[in-house]
C-alpha cells in the first residue's frame, strides 16, 4: 500500500530525487517538499535544476556534481551527509539512469550514511508503458556506442535475449541505430517514443526497418527512447515449424549447419542456440 508519509524533518543524509523529464508538473509532492528541505543540492547542472527550482519558488543552494567530479568534491558531500539534508538530482528524471550519481551513493554507503531515493519519471520506464510491447522483462541499455563496429558488437551481445530492450537516442543518430539493430536483432517489432510528457509527445510504432525508412530523410527532433520487442514472439507467428525447417534445410545445402543457423536465426529473429539445435536434428533426419 502506498504511504503519504512526509517527514517534517528530513534525517541528515542522502536523498536521491527524480525530476520531470519534460512536464514540470510532473514534480512529486514529497520530491518538492524534500527539495525544500535540502541544505544543498548537487546537481548535474545548476542552471537547469535552478529553473525548477524557481517553478517551485524555492532558493536553495546548489552545487555542481558528475561522476568525473574529484575526489575531494565528493567526500566533501559525503561528510555533509553526516549532519545535512544533500539532494542528488540530474538535468531531468531519475539520477543515476544514464546520469551521474553511481560513485557518489557508493561512497554514500561505504560512509554509512542515510541513502534513501524518491522514485519518479525515467523516460526509460515511461517509454516501455507507451510502447505496447512486452513489459514483463526488458532489458535498459543506454546509449548505443557511437562507432558502428561497438554498436554492432553491443547489439550482438543483446540478440539472444528473451526481453525488451530499452535504448535511449538522439534524432540525428536515430535512423542508422534503427538500422543497425534490424541488421544486428532481426526486424522486430519497435517503438520510437519522443518528447514525452511535452507537448509533441508521440510514439511511432512498427518494424525496426519499417522505422528506419521512415526516419531515414527525416531525422526527429527532441529526445528520444526506442523501445524493441523481444525476439521470437512476432517472428514465430510468421516462421512457423515447417517455414523454419524449409528455411533451415535451404541454408544447410551451401553452408555449415552453424552458419545455416546463425542466417536463420537472425532473418526471424529467433534464438540461435534453438535454431541450431532444430538444424542438427534435421540434419540426422536428413
Ligand atoms: N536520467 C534520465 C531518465 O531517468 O530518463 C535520462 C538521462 S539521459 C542523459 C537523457 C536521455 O533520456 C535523452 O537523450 C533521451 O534519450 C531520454 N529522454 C529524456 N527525456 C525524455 C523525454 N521527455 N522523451 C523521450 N526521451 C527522453
Amino acid at each position: 500500500m502506498p504511504d503519504s508519509t512526509i517527514s517534517d524533518s528530513p534525517l541528515p543524509g542522502l536523498y536521491i530525487v527524480a525530476t520531470p523529464i519534460g512536464n514540470l508538473g510532473d514534480i512529486g509532492t514529497r520530491a518538492a517538499a524534500t527539495l525544500a528541505a535540502a541544505d544543498v543540492i548537487a546537481a548535474e547542472d545548476t542552471r537547469v535544476t535552478a529553473k525548477l527550482l524557481a517553478h517551485l519558488g524555492l532558493r536553495v543552494p546548489m552545487t555542481p556534481y558528475h561522476d568525473h567530479s574529484d575526489e575531494r568534491t565528493r567526500a566533501a558531500l559525503v561528510a555533509r551527509m553526516g549532519q545535512e539534508v544533500v539532494i542528488l538530482v540530474s538535468d531531468a528524471g531519475t539520477p543515476l539512469i544514464s546520469d551521474p550519481g553511481y560513485k557518489l551513493v557508493r561512497d554514500a554507503r561505504a560512509a554509512g550514511r542515510h541513502v534513501t531515493t524518491l522514485p519518479g519519471p525515467c523516460a526509460a520506464i515511461a517509454a516501455i508503458t507507451l510502447s505496447g510491447l512486452p513489459s514483463d522483462r526488458f532489458l535498459f541499455a543506454g546509449f548505443l556506442p557511437n562507432k558502428a563496429k561497438a554498436r554492432a558488437d553491443t547489439l550482438a551481445e543483446f540478440a539472444a535475449l528473451r526481453a525488451t530492450l530499452v535504448f535511449y537516442e538522439s534524432g540525428p543518430r536515430l535512423a542508422a541505430s534503427l538500422a543497425a539493430m534490424a541488421e544486428g536483432l532481426g526486424d522486430r517489432e519497435a517503438a520510437v517514443a519522443r518528447e514525452i510528457s511535452k507537448l509533441y509527445e508521440q510514439c511511432v510504432t512498427g518494424t525496426l526497418t519499417e522505422l528506419a525508412a521512415r526516419y531515414a530523410d527525416a531525422p526527429p527532433k527532441g529526445e528520444i527512447v526506442v523501445v524493441v520487442g523481444p525476439p521470437g514472439e512476432q517472428a514465430a507467428e510468421e516462421a512457423d515449424e515447417a517455414t523454419l525447417d524449409a528455411a533451415l534445410v535451404e541454408a544447410m545445402a551451401d553452408r555449415p549447419v552453424a552458419q545455416a543457423a546463425k542466417a536463420v536465426a537472425k532473418r526471424f529473429g529467433l534464438d540461435r542456440h534453438e535454431v541450431y539445435a532444430r538444424a542438427l536434428a534435421l540434419r540426422e533426419q536428413a
